[in-house]
């Protein structure tokens, strides 16, 4: 289903930063960590200053609005420092945060007050023991403080759910019916097959069209641009949920994003393996213009609709940024 008014050959300009801050995280989600091996932590994140040169740069470049992503972002010391250091960057309109929300209660009010606007927040299950099974710990309340603290002070709070056969799946109602008992915009997402084997990615794969049949009486809404998900309205049009369905359906079209991972590499596309070292270009003095032609450059990896075995040759998505 390809969103009404974006065409295939549709020049891509890249708005979207998703900024991995740390490869680090405290929670070990089977999905993003598979096999939760340890990984390899860099060594050498990008410091606080190099982000903020990093942003500018970007902004220069045509980007509006960024996310920080991880590994769990809040896990950085400096994160409400970094937040500050670039929401006043001209041409930077939004920042925003993902995060699994198990230190977000603390941290919520000096982050708004850092000029951070919008969190998204993981949440796989409502069910404490499929919490711990999914994250590898027992950190469900703390999640759920974590989205009421957000929404005393966040313009938007959004929560994030991976659908996992046998594992989640039948909780899609209830997760979706937060969107109705709170001022949140629910989204479901498929399950990529980032570092799992084909077998093990097809036996807990639900696809966007079983997700939606799980919800019911849904109603497709106008696709606004501003998002991955395909949005729906519920509850008589009082609610609304999301689907992002990167497996199921086409994705990539008018995709305007771009990554940049815990390791400072440049990444045009979640699922391909095409990367570039952006740290070499911090030190040039010429760095937006260096930066553009990187982008640019990168850009044309970008496809109309990038394959699932590219996704399958990816690497976990805690070393990506999701
Ligand atoms: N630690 C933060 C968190 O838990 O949200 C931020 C990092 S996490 C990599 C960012 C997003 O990627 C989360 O919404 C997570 O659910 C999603 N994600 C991770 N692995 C995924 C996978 N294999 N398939 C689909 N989404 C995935």
């Amino acid at each position: 289903m390809k969103p009404p008014g974006v065409s295939n050959s549709e020049a891509r300009e890249i708005k979207y930063l998703r900024l991995s801050i740390t490869d680090s995280c405290d929670m070990r989600c089977g999905y993003c960590v598979p096999h939760r091996t340890s990984i390899a932590h860099v060594a050498d994140p990008l410091s606080s200053e190099e982000i903020a040169l990093l942003v500018n740069a970007f902004a220069k470049n045509g980007v509006t609005k960024v996310r920080f992503t991880g590994g769990e972002p809040l896990q950085r010391p400096d994160v409400t420092g970094i937040i500050s250091s670039i929401v006043g960057i001209p041409g930077i309109e939004t920042v925003g945060l993902t995060t699994n929300g198990r230190y977000l209660k603390k941290l919520a009010a000096n982050l708004a007050g850092a000029g951070m606007r919008r969190v998204n927040i993981s949440l796989d299950s409502l069910d404490r023991k499929t919490f711990r099974l999914i994250t590898g710990c027992d950190a469900l309340n703390d999640v759920l403080d974590a989205i009421d603290a957000a929404l005393g002070v966040f313009e938007k709070v959004k929560i994030n759910t991976v659908v996992m056969r046998g594992i989640n799946d039948r909780e899609i109602p209830a997760i979706a019916s937060l969107a109705m008992s709170l001022p949140v915009e629910v989204r479901f997402i498929e399950l990529m097959p980032l570092g799992h084997s084909a077998s093990e990615w097809d036996m807990m794969f639900v696809s966007a069209s079983e997700i939606r049949r799980a919800l019911g009486n849904i109603e497709p809404l106008p696709y606004s641009g501003d998002s991955s998900a395909r949005m729906y309205s519920l509850n008589g049009g009082r609610s609304r949920v999301g689907i992002i369905s990167p497996m199921s359906e086409d994705f990539c079209y008018g995709c305007d994003r771009i990554r940049v991972t815990s390791s400072g590499k440049l990444r045009p596309c979640l699922r391909l393996p095409v990367e570039e070292d952006i740290r070499p270009l911090l030190r040039d003095t010429e760095l937006p213009a260096r930066l553009g032609e990187m982008i640019g450059r990168l850009s044309h990896h970008k496809l109309p609709q990038a394959s699932l075995e590219s996704a399958v040759q990816a690497e976990a998505m805690c070393s990506v940024g999701g």
